[in-house]
């Protein structure tokens, strides 16, 4: 088998991958030991890209209002309604909506046209709900969008401070880095601030359950601390900052208690947070979405580089803030300009001088000239028919943006909607008038950028199926039957990618960050050949060092940096109706709106439900206990979601996992609940405060079901749909009870071979059908959350049941004599339960490592290492369902 060398598609740290193609098809990848980012890693979702590489659910040719049609008869409609839309009502009626998970050469050639060719900035991207504070912060403080440091310095720190981000599950193997580093050099002290005590406080020595919202005052008054006690770098601030006095004084007063109050939390782990960050020189400060995606997320960022820029921990080995995106290709979407606020190549669009310098690269006929719509209010447009015509690429915003249901009813009533997308059943692509199949992960050939400025190389290992083609070639041809054929003539994407290496250097003295004109003029075969680089990668002699900002040169108009002062208080969402407040975020084995990861089996073992965690005190005044269904509502939607009782969890705040659609279950978008509310400087939306009231929802019975085919149209109040390797497993919920024997036949389809056990007094009732040895179906009912062994129930699917004893233990539900119940999957590498893992500990295994060897959980791609360690810390409950 010939292994090709390519990225995973999935989180920002942007992990190198060498993948196969077997010849009965089947793919295979393992961890590439000479990328520089992961040196062999992969976490539990890279590990599983082979079983997402499949074509079931793909999309695999253009439909026109549902019926198939050619490419050419699609491409024709979509540039002719565009063309007309901008005719008739000017260029700002047509807009594009992108994403992450773009190669940089799609992002390319899709903000050329608008930006260039169509004339308008209306081109953003589901990035605006990741990363866009993060963006205006930097270009606040900094001139300029730079990332300063590396990978590296996490592990060269002595304290490595997290706020709102749980690298375990989020940033995997960047967390295994630092986790290892942490290991070697037991001085290195980590501290975690995030409201819930998530699986990343493994490693910390401190964590900070902050209140929502609470970053400001927390870095404002550490501000305060650092000039209080003599820790700011005066010269670095004098020789290269302008602005301290005023964030200073902006930030007020450092008294622990005072700020402990403002951020909700104990004054001694303030004071003891303080102390370490003033008393450690090597200091890292990463943040993530839970600084980004609030009201207030911009100035959360700017509060952090302040106390960086104070100190002149920047841009030196082991210091600075550092923001890691959460899509693998954020960073490519900001250097080309993929943000309706940006103009190519980290250039502003406001700057005239910079549009010109586009408008001649690029021979534009007509270039945009202010700021498009922001994701919120892109959607704000097509709602009040401002916006025509849309085209949405690789994204779902449908889940994915708040008010999610406002969006919905905006597609539906938009004149013309494109979608391009891998999947063919998203919530998103189901309003599309025009459907377009665009290559998926392992078809597609461009480039990434990763958190640290690294570019890598996606390449294609298998044949694109069907009529698949990649986005690029979608864009270029839409672009070319709108008139503008010559300027995007491309005949590979490395073509694409010189042009977009030359326009970084085009007119770039040093003016601009990002710079990688090296890049431009690769010999033949260099492009393909391109191993991972960082940026800045300037034309001549690379520089010494890619860490920016030790010595100052910042690219604001004086080349230095600048402090912002910022005061927001947390803002106040929570009203007597509404009490609690919601977080979202992402779990270890699901991946955005799961069109991919869904697929595969073993990551759907891990957490197989839509969940809400609770703290025990909220459980009991909303009337909640243990796995039942929780009614979670806001102002603008309702979701049912299953209960977990954590003291993990904060007390007034809730958290949700943001991944489920209406794919695979009945209602669990969070983005129903979320309000269009964005940061004023960035646009983000606020999508980790959100005021909520929860109660239990009124269930009557409670089921379970394994089934071997996947059943449409479940009629009852609650359901989620996960993969098994059999099939499916299948949770529901209903207020009322039915005719359970009925409800049996219709989801086991018929009644042949079916074992019945029914306890009409009690409620309970349990249904197995097979086919001669082969499990059809099983479906096991209670009035309350139903007791079965799920991972075992679910391997039945794919066992032979040869006779009637086999066939009974089905309808129990349990191993039998002999057999164990392995809990909840916790190591999907090894299929290993939690169960499993804590009897291994009461027998003496007490370390993660001795797990390891007991058991091998843990041992291949490394994510659960920290839930192993919580279940021997008697942290998480033996079985969690
Ligand atoms: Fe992919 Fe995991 Fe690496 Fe992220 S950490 S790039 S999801 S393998």
């Amino acid at each position: 088998m010939r292994e090709t060398r390519t990225t995973c598609p999935y989180c920002g740290v942007g992990c190198g991958v060498l993948a196969s193609r077997r010849e009965d098809g089947a793919v295979s990848v393992r961890g590439d030991p000479e990328h520089p980012s992961n040196f062999g890693r992969l976490c539990s979702k890279g590990s599983a890209l082979g079983e997402t590489a499949g074509l079931e659910e793909r999309l695999l040719h253009p439909e026109i209002g549902g019926r198939r049609a050619s490419w050419d008869e699609a491409l024709d409609l979509v540039a002719a309604t565009f063309g007309r839309a901008i005719a008739e009502h000017g260029p700002d009626a047509v807009a594009i909506y992108g994403s992450g998970q773009l190669l940089t050469e799609d992002y390319y050639v899709a903000n050329k046209l608008m930006k260039g060719f169509v004339g308008s900035a209306n081109i953003d991207t589901n990035s605006r709900l990741c990363m866009a504070s993060a963006v205006a912060g930097h270009r606040r403080a900094f001139g300029a969008d730079t990332v300063p440091g590396t990978y590296e310095d996490l592990e060269l720190a002595d304290l490595v401070v997290l706020v709102g981000s749980n690298l375990a599950w989020c940033h995997p193997v960047l967390y295994q880095r630092l986790a290892a580093a942490k290991q070697s050099r037991p001085g290195m002290r980590v501290v975690l601030v995030d409201p819930r005590r998530t699986m990343t406080a493994d490693i910390a020595d401190l964590h900070l359950a902050i209140a929502p919202d609470g970053d400001v005052a927390l870095f404002n008054g550490l501000l305060a601390h650092l000039a209080e006690t003599g820790a700011v770098d005066r010269a670095f601030v004098a020789a290269h900052t302008t602005g301290f006095a005023g964030a200073l004084a902006a930030a007020g007063r450092a008294a622990p208690g005072e700020v402990a109050r403002a951020a909700g939390l104990a004054a001694g782990d303030v004071a003891a947070f303080f102390a370490l960050f003033a008393g450690t020189e090597r200091v890292v400060t990463v943040f993530s979405q839970g600084v980004n995606q609030s009201s207030i997320g911009t100035d959360k960022v700017n509060a952090i580089i302040n106390c960086h820029l104070a100190t002149g921990r920047i841009g030196r080995p082991g210091m600075g803030p550092f923001s890691v995106t959460g899509q693998p290709n954020a960073m490519g979407g900001r250097e080309v300009g993929g943000l309706a606020n940006m103009l190519a190549a980290h250039m502003d669009i406001e700057d005239e001088a910079a549009r010109a310098r586009v408008a001649r690269f690029w021979k534009a006929p007509r270039m945009a000239r202010k700021a498009g719509l922001k994701a919120v209010e892109m959607f704000r447009a097509v709602a009040d028919g401002r916006i025509k015509a849309l085209w949405i690429m690789a994204t779902n915003p449908v889940d994915s943006l708040p008010d999610a249901s406002a969006v919905e009813a905006a597609l539906a009533a938009c004149p013309f909607v494109v979608v391009s997308d891998a999947s063919a059943r998203t919530d998103t692509i189901r309003r599309a008038h025009i459907r377009l199949p665009a290559a998926a992960w392992g078809e597609k050939d461009g480039t990434v950028t990763n958190s640290e400025r690294r570019i890598s190389r996606q390449r294609a290992f298998l044949p694109p199926p069907g009529e698949v083609r990649p986005d690029w070639a979608i864009v270029c041809e839409v672009a070319r039957r709108m008139g503008h054929g010559a300027a995007f003539a491309y005949a590979s994407p490395g073509e694409i990618f010189a042009e977009h290496a030359a326009l970084s250097a085009f007119e770039n003295g040093g003016e601009r960050d990002f710079d990688i004109g090296g890049l431009a003029g690769l010999p033949p075969g260099g492009y393909d050949a391109l191993a991972p680089v960082q940026w800045p990668l300037p034309a001549g002699a690379a520089p010494a060092d890619r860490r920016f900002f030790a010595e100052g040169g910042f690219y604001t108009a004086d080349r230095k940096g600048r402090f912002v002062a910022v005061a927001g208080a947390a803002p106040a969402r929570t009203t007597p109706d509404f009490p609690l407040v919601l977080n979202t975020g992402r779990i270890r084995d699901q991946w955005h709106t799961m069109t991919r990861t869904a697929k595969s089996p073993r990551l759907s073992q891990h957490l197989a439900e839509p969940f809400v965690e609770i703290h025990p005190d909220d459980a009991r005044r909303c009337g909640l206990g243990e796995a039942d269904i929780a009614e979670i509502e806001s102002p603008h939607g309702t979701v049912l979601l299953r209960v977990l009782v954590t003291r993990r969890q904060r007390p007034r705040s809730l958290f949700v996992p943001m991944h489920w659609t209406d794919q695979l279950a009945a209602s669990a978008r969070i983005g129903r609940l979320a309000p269009p509310e964005t940061d004023p400087v960035s646009g983000q939306p606020a999508l980790k405060h959100v005021a909520v009231r929860a109660r239990r929802f009124p269930a009557a019975a409670f089921g379970f079901a394994v089934l071997a085919e996947r059943p449409e149209g479940l009629d009852t109040d609650y359901w989620a749909l996960a993969r098994c390797a059999g099939g499916w497993r299948c949770e529901f919920a209903m207020a009322g009870a039915r005719d359970w024997a009925a409800f049996a036949t219709r989801l086991l389809g018929g009644d042949a071979g079916m074992l019945t056990y029914l306890d009409r007094a009690g409620g309970r009732a349990r249904f197995a059908r097979f086919e001669g040895e082969r499990l059809l179906g099983a479906i096991f009912v209670a009035p309350g959350p139903v007791a079965v062994s799920r991972e075992w129930a679910a391997e039945q699917l794919a066992a032979s049941h040869p006779d009637r004893s086999a066939r009974l233990l089905v309808l129990s539900g349990r191993p039998g004599a002999g057999g164990a119940d392995r809990g909840p999957t916790v190591c999907v590498c090894f299929g290993i339960g939690a169960n499993q893992i804590a009897a291994a500990g009461r027998a003496g295994h007490r370390s993660v490592k001795a797990i390891g060897e007991a058991l091998q959980a843990g041992t291949n791609c490394g994510s659960c290492r920290a839930e192993i360690a919580a279940i021997l810390a008697g942290l998480v409950p033996e079985a969690a369902e």
